[in-house]
């Protein structure tokens, strides 16, 4: 076949698609933890959605949307991120206006956007991100940062760092738009397209710049920290003054802009080396959103969120050997020797199966050597055999797959025996058929 995956995706599979959904439930253990609930949204939205919210003037809307128009004739795009969605729902169904304030949602699903792939970037990717919406203290914009940071602690991290700048109110930044229009004037001719097209819609933007020359150039860029209004310092200050009480370390980096039209007040990455040293990027960005929902036709309400991309949190882990040992694995491998056994053997993988083992049926008759060396492959811990003399008798072999120790069992206690020798504990018997004779060893 020479149809092959599209440029930019991949498939995930077998340890890797078990590290996934380690990492993801992981993650969403953490934002439980936190008191948020589930949120999931379609994968395309209408594309006015993305042009409102994201904003026209951001790198995502302007050359890395996969925008389609469907039979219908409406234009639609694949979500390149999931506040959009999210805040969308919100007001389409007017929590805004009847839950309980702050509402708190976390999501994981895929994301596309239409990149060079390289490193860490693809054009499907995972995020996995958490919303804080209608918050009243800036108590609560670092209460959602330590959520990020608790992350990582939880996937076995401490090195995290967090990048954090204010962009200040409405006036903030529209002083600072201002300087930074005079200091870029005078370079024009020498920035990059890109560059000269945000000096005119969003000169912020060129701060967030990756052509090397204009980075050069950003870093003598006037700050913006200085041109924070009183409420907006003040503020801030209030925000790093709980991060320091809940022992978050941060960088402040008046640089940092991010790349999304509707940010305001705090924003934030999360930033971390892997163990080898390699730099992935931001792990995880986000910051504050205060008039998404209005904008999108609900009640003015002070929000802060962050996402986190899952292909750049696996590469740190896989490259920090923190998923060497992630595979999928199974308690119990049956194996039956020829098909006059097969059915006695379908029978117990069930009664295994309702007693909470992972098991697997080896239905294929081959050599015992071969069949063996399947239920390694698979990470077996225990073989139980199956030959036609011990059906017979209603016996069963159990073989410890990695002691090599093997006994005769009767088949009514095998279950119950398995329980015991792996310590499961509290046990329901379904589906037994056998009664439960109290096997002690
Ligand atoms: P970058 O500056 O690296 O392009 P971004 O500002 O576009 O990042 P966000 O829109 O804030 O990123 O998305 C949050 C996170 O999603 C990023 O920190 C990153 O981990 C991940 N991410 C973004 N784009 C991609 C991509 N194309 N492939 C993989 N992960 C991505
Ligand atoms: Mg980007």
């Amino acid at each position: 076949m020479d149809i092959k995956l599209p440029k930019g995706t991949k498939d995930i599979f077998l340890a890797e698609a078990e590290a996934y959904e380690q990492v993801e439930s992981a993650l969403i253990n953490v934002a439980k933890l936190f008191s948020y609930a589930a949120i999931r949204t379609p994968i395309f939205e209408h594309t006015e959605l993305f042009t409102r919210s994201v904003g026209d003037s951001s790198d995502i809307v302007r050359k890395e949307m996969y925008t389609f128009t469907d039979k219908g004739d409406r234009s639609l795009s694949l979500r390149p991120e999931m506040t959009a969605g999210v805040i969308r729902s919100i007001v389409e169904n007017k929590l805004d206006v009847t839950a309980d304030l702050p509402i708190k949602l976390y999501y994981v699903g895929p994301a596309f956007r239409y990149e060079r792939p390289q490193l860490g970037r693809y054009r499907q990717f995972h995020q996995f991100g958490v919303e804080n919406i209608g918050i009243s203290s800036p108590y609560s914009v670092a209460e959602t940062i330590s959520l990020g940071v608790t992350a990582f602690t939880v996937m076995g991290f401490k090195q995290v760092t967090v990048k954090l700048n204010s962009l200040g109110d409405a006036s903030t930044r529209d002083a600072y738009r201002t300087a930074l229009k005079s200091f870029y004037e005078p370079h024009l001719p020498n920035l990059c397209p890109d560059c000269r097209q945000r000096f005119q819609i969003n000169p912020l933007r060129m701060l967030d710049c990756k052509v090397p020359a204009d980075q050069t150039l950003a870093k003598k860029a006037p700050h913006i920290t200085a041109f924070l209004s009183k409420e907006s310092q003040s503020y801030y200050a209030q925000v790093k003054t709980a991060l320091k009480e809940l022992n978050v370390a941060y960088t402040e980096d008046p640089q940092l802009v991010r790349g999304l039209d509707y940010y305001a007040d705090c924003v934030f990455e999360f930033h971390m080396l892997s163990d080898k040293g390699l730099n992935y990027g931001a792990l995880g960005a986000g910051g504050q959103y205060n008039n998404l929902v209005k904008e999108l036709g609900g009640q003015p309400l002070k929000s802060v969120g962050f996402a986190f991309g899952l292909e750049r949190l696996m590469a740190v882990l896989a490259d920090s050997g923190r998923l060497d040992n992630v595979k999928p694995f199974t308690d119990i491998y049956i194996i039956s020797m020829m098909p006059e056994t097969d059915l006695y053997a379908l029978k117990l993988s069930h009664n295994f199966r309702h007693s909470n083992f992972k098991t697997e049926l080896n239905l294929e008759h081959k050599s015992m050597k071969a069949s063996i060396k399947s239920a390694l492959k698979k990470d077996a811990i225990y073989a139980v055999i199956i030959g036609d003399q011990e059906m017979k008798v209603n016996q069963v072999t159990i073989k410890n797959l990695q002691t090599q120790e093997q006994q005769l069992v009767p088949v009514n206690e095998v279950v119950h025996l398995m329980q015991h020798l792996t310590n499961q504990p509290g046990h329901h018997h379904h589906d037994e058929e056998a009664p439960d004779h109290g096997h002690k060893e």
